[in-house]
């Protein structure tokens, strides 16, 4: 089986192209819902209470909405959270990859493979382009969100070339281009190796 990464920058189409790899009875791992899941972890409310308060709770749950407006806007505290979860984001993508042994391959979607590390568990990497204006606009629609709001995240991730020299796979999405013979293609690859 092999282990395949599937990144790009926000709004770049990479829940789009999961849909198919889904649709081709390819098993996706969801990097950022799994995190999300960690905040329910007891040990772990009880490291974020020592660190951030009660602001961040509301009935003794982890309001997210509050924890990413800190962390969105202060560097030191996204590091802190990111050192509780990621190890076991990490630990569940071993395992998860381990489960699906009997699959040609399996495809770990992660916004930040590069950033934080996770390239180092897959052994292909994908990522998913689309231009710049398009990839705001597509956001913006989505979230709800400014131009700003979305610009300040994009600057959070690594630039599109950066991260096209260390893929083997770039998927094209742009209004005009199609996924899905580009993923055909990837997918006959990738099972026939
Ligand atoms: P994020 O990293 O923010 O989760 P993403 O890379 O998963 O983003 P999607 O959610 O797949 O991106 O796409 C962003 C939005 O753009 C969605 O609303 C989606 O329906 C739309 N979209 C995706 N591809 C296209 C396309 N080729 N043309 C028009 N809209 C598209």
């Amino acid at each position: 089986m092999i282990k395949v990464g599937l990144t790009g920058g926000i709004g770049t189409g990479k829940s789009t192209a999961v849909t198919i790899f889904k649709a081709l009875d390819i098993p996706v791992f969801d990097s950022d819902s799994e995190a999300k899941k960690f905040l329910l972890d007891s040990e772990v409310k009880k490291n974020l209470m020592a660190y951030f308060g009660e602001e961040i709770f509301f009935n003794g749950e982890v309001n997210r909405k509050a924890l990413a407006a800190i962390v969105f806007t202060n560097n030191s505290a996204l590091s802190f959270l990111n050192s509780l979860i990621h190890p076991l984001v990490r630990q569940a993508i071993e395992l998860w990859f381990d489960r699906h042994q009997s699959h040609p391959y399996a495809v770990l979607e992660a916004a930040v493979l590069f950033e934080y590390g996770f390239y180092k568990q897959v052994d292909k990497i994908i990522t998913v382009r689309a231009p710049f204006e398009e990839r705001i606009k597509r956001v913006m629609i989505r979230d709800g969100i400014t131009k700003e709001e979305v610009v300040h995240r994009m600057n959070n991730q690594l630039k599109d070339n950066e991260v096209v020299v260390r893929s083997d796979f770039v998927l094209h999405n742009a209004e005009h281009d199609l996924l899905l013979p580009q993923i055909l293609q990837i997918h006959q690859e990738l099972s026939s190796i």
